[in-house]
């Protein structure tokens, strides 16, 4: 079976968004067909285009032998878990699980886009895929580092 180097972006803002984001890396660490995970420092920003507390966000990678589709749906799963509910776009949540990168693949479903879409305009995703994946080229967009200058504008802070 091939493996590929999946990278999850981990965001919350409701409740208790570190007990949140805690369980869910334990929950992507138990994922069948996952190994090897690692998690990035966590950060801490404002909402985008949303409303509601700081988010608390972070970048998981693991290699994986679920398909993309697969991954994505096992993220729906933890995200509903944890009480995800979809009221209305962009709404504050409790959890948002999203599939950044699958390997080199690019990819484009109905249900499902892959490098994420909005991945390359997010600091709050650039800077921790940067940590730990400092030499990442995203399919399309090309080497992570020149990407971080565009969201220079964003506040982002450590997150202990
Ligand atoms: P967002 O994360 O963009 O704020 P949601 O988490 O509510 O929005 O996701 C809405 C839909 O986006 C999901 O039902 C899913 O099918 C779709 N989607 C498309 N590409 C991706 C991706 N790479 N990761 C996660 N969801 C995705
Ligand atoms: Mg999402």
């Amino acid at each position: 079976m091939t493996e590929a180097l999946a990278y999850v972006g981990l965001g919350a803002n409701l409740g208790d968004a570190r007990a949140v984001l805690t369980a869910a890396y334990v929950e992507l660490q138990k994922l069948p067909g996952t190994r090897g995970h690692r998690c990035s420092p966590w950060f801490r920003s404002a909402p985008i285009d949303s409303t509601g507390p700081d988010y608390l966000n972070a970048v998981a990678s693991f290699d994986t032998t679920l398909s993309p589709q697969a991954l994505l749906d096992a993220l729906q799963r933890i995200e509903l878990a944890h009480g995800r509910e979809r009221p209305y776009r962009n709404a504050p949540r409790t959890l948002d699980l999203d599939v950044l990168l699958y390997g080199e693949r690019s990819i484009s479903t109905p249900t499902l886009t892959v490098p994420h879409p909005r991945l390359h305009e997010r600091a709050f995703v650039l800077w921790p895929l940067a940590a730990l994946a400092p030499d990442l080229v995203i399919p399309g967009r090309g080497p992570i580092s020149a990407l971080l200058p565009s969201v220079a504008g964003q506040a982002l802070e450590p997150a202990d």
